[in-house]
């Protein structure tokens, strides 16, 4: 490094705030501070705006329904379509602009102008219809980043039919649970898909689950693979293109919807439990995405908008397809992976597309800064206006490496905390607006009032750990869980609600800390808060003390259990490629704990590791760590992304 890049590193990691870039700020959709006082001066009917970024073919008669709390309804009686909403309404004035720029895995590009999209959808809308799909019938897909896979859910919307996409890396198993569970008697899936330049066979796993569904099912398969794989079909299964080509030219109405109707159903990845069929509605839904990726993602019809998550979880939903394609935008879809077939794939993209916008993951960008800053330093990413992270809490150093590698210091980042019971983001920084603070996701958005609580439900203050809580609904909210009011009531209105009088609080089951400036750092779940001598500890507080120490790119803490102190931490770390895990590596990730949050974090064990176990969604999966920790016998590992590496830790750790 040069000098001067000595003393600008040094300068970011010294400053704690970023104020939002002023070329950013004179374009921005939002950039009226007012926003905040005008949805606190004007109530629920303040969310009109965003039901206003959408056509309805009649208006609702009550903005907000709380009579029979906490099963809230929004714009009640109003009537659309979401299929129209992101499809039919931009025909004239951008039919021939791309909707989706389509990029596979082995470099192919597709591009679906929205005049392509509405026909494809359209035929593939009557292909279900011809199968049998009525209205209301919940339809499955089991597909991987492939462009049918956002037809087959706007072909559903078209028709009324409720979707629920189904992760393609799930098991088998997690396909027939969740087709039982919807009585889904429809599944749209595709003979496989290429990792890493490889033919990944899909039909098989398909076939597997369905043969545990109990009913029958009509089933579409979409040939990605061609001559690459001989895909088993079984009797009466469809092929895609020949239904699409046997409805080529038709149109299908879009169904009249009430605001209310289920748009689809989405079941959280289940690491807690039993998966949770969250239900998401037509009206509240659409506005909330619309609302979001208008005032979050500054998302605007000439932008080539670019979301990295997989379309199989509820950010690839809100902000890949509904709420970039209900604002007539240009989205990006990516098929592979960001190191295939090199480490700077994610940057060429950019790059060749002139990408406006990029969301992706803290996962990935730990990813990125491990790879090491060649890799975007190579390509122009000019193009660049703003940054987002979603899915899991940001690091500050993590932060600061993609404000300054990849926004070069001119776009806002937006640390965004929401789950897939929200529909969309609530807390988070309005880019123009907010100032930002690397590891803090922000304030709740205008309209969304949230706390952090202690265990009675009062407000723990400034700098303390405690409880998230919602004190108030939202158009984007889960409505129940399917087919299970008593456990959506359970799982997140118990805690804190008081129902005698009326008092309704969502409790999304994250801890967190709030400051001063109402910022609130989003901890994780609360099962990841370890409890260290009588002692409430965030995991993540001690991760990020952990990575911010030279040499460290990746830490995950749990708890193993010890003694005297209940809970102690166990820390285990991935050093930067380059750097050698010594003895003296572990007393300066000790000392860089200790400065960050006292002696009482103090790490009881440092375990060096090539990797973490993590889930598919990139999320580290503690419970094993655990599990390790206190040399007990694991459980499933079958929702792990890397299995392998759970043997390559304990022998690592028996080694020690
Ligand atoms: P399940 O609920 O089935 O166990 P999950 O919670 O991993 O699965 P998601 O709804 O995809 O499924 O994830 C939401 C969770 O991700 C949040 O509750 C929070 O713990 C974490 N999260 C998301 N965004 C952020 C963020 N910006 N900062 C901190 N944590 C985040
Ligand atoms: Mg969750």
């Amino acid at each position: 490094m040069s000098d001067e890049e000595v003393q600008l590193e040094a300068r970011l990691e010294e400053q704690d705030v970023f104020e939002p870039p002023e070329s950013f700020v004179e374009q921005a959709n939002v950039a009226d501070p007012a926003i905040y006082d005008e949805f606190e001066e004007e109530g629920p009917d303040a969310w009109e705006r965003a039901a206003d970024l959408l056509d309805w073919e009649s208006e609702w008669d009550q903005v907000l329904d709380d009579s029979d709390a906490p099963f809230y309804e929004w714009f009640t009686d109003g009537k659309l379509n979401a299929s129209e909403n992101c499809l039919d309404r931009h025909l004239d004035d951008r039919g021939e602009a791309a909707a989706i720029e389509w990029i596979g895995e082995l470099g192919e590009k597709r591009t679906y102008s929205y005049s392509e999209l509405h026909r494809e959808v359209n035929e593939f809308a009557a292909a279900l219809r011809d199968l049998g799909v009525e209205e209301d019938d919940v339809v499955t897909m089991y597909m991987p980043m492939i462009p049918e896979l956002p037809v087959a859910m706007l072909a559903c919307a078209r028709i009324g039919a409720p979707h629920s996409v189904v992760f393609a890396g799930f098991s088998a198993d997690a396909l027939a649970t969740r087709m039982e569970s919807a009585d889904s008697e429809y599944l749209v899936t595709c003979d496989g898909y290429y990792r890493r330049g490889d033919p990944l066979p899909h039909k098989e796993k398909a076939n597997e689950g369905l043969e545990d569904v109990g009913h029958d099912v009509e089933t579409v398969v979409v040939d990605r693979l061609d001559d690459d794989y001989d895909h088993p079909m079984k009797d009466g299964e469809h092929d895609y293109d020949e239904l699409v080509g046997e409805h080529a030219g038709a149109t299908v109405e879009p169904v009249t919807r009430d605001a209310e109707d289920m748009l689809f159903l989405m079941y959280t990845s289940g690491t807690t439990g039993q998966p949770k069929g969250v239900k998401h509605t037509t009206g509240g839904y659409l506005s909330y995405a619309a609302w979001t990726s208008h005032a979050v993602l500054d998302v605007k019809p000439d932008d080539t908008y670019w979301c990295s998550a997989d379309i199989g979880w509820i950010t690839g939903h809100s902000y890949i397809v509904y709420g970039p394609l209900a604002l007539g935008t240009t989205t990006v879809m990516y098929e592979g992976t960001p190191d295939y077939p090199e480490k700077d794939r994610l940057w060429e993209i950019v790059d060749e597309y002139d990408v406006t916008q990029l969301y992706t993951a803290p996962t990935a960008i730990r990813a990125f800064m491990k790879w090491g800053k060649e890799y975007p330093d190579s390509h122009d990413l000019s193009s660049l206006r703003l940054l987002g992270t979603v899915g899991e809490p940001i690091n500050p150093r993590a932060w600061k490496w993609y404000y300054k590698h990849i926004g070069k210091e001119s776009c806002p980042v937006v640390d965004t905390w929401w789950q897939t019971e929200t529909g969309g983001m609530m807390l988070t920084t309005l880019p123009a607006i907010g100032e930002m603070k690397p590891g803090t996701a922000g304030p709740p958005l205008p309209g969304i009032s949230a706390d952090v609580v202690d265990v009675s439900g009062d407000p723990v203050g400034a700098g303390k750990a405690g409880y998230l809580v919602v004190n108030q609904p939202w158009p984007g909210m889960l409505r129940t869980l399917y087919k299970n009011d008593e456990r959506f009531v359970d799982e997140y209105w118990r805690e804190y609600s008081n129902p005698d009088r009326d008092e309704w609080v969502y409790f999304p089951e994250d801890g967190a800390k709030i400051d001063e400036g109402g910022y609130i750092t989003v901890l994780g779940r609360v099962d990841d808060v370890l409890n260290v001598s009588g002692h409430r500890l965030g995991t993540m507080e001690i991760e990020s003390a952990i990575v911010g120490v030279e040499g460290v790119a990746e830490a995950a803490v749990v708890g193993g259990d010890h003694e005297i102190k209940g809970e102690a931490v166990y820390a285990y770390v991935i050093t930067e490629d380059g750097t050698e895990e010594t003895e003296a590596l572990k007393e300066r990730i000790v000392e860089g704990v200790e400065d960050a949050i006292g002696p009482i974090a103090r790490p009881e064990a440092i375990i060096f590791t090539p990797e973490l176990p993590k889930t598919r969604s990139g999320k580290i999966m503690r419970r094993l760590l655990e599990e390790i920790a206190n040399g007990e016998e694991l459980g499933d590992t079958s929702t792990l992304r890397n299995p392998d590496v759970v043997s390559d830790i304990q022998s690592k750790m028996s080694g020690d």
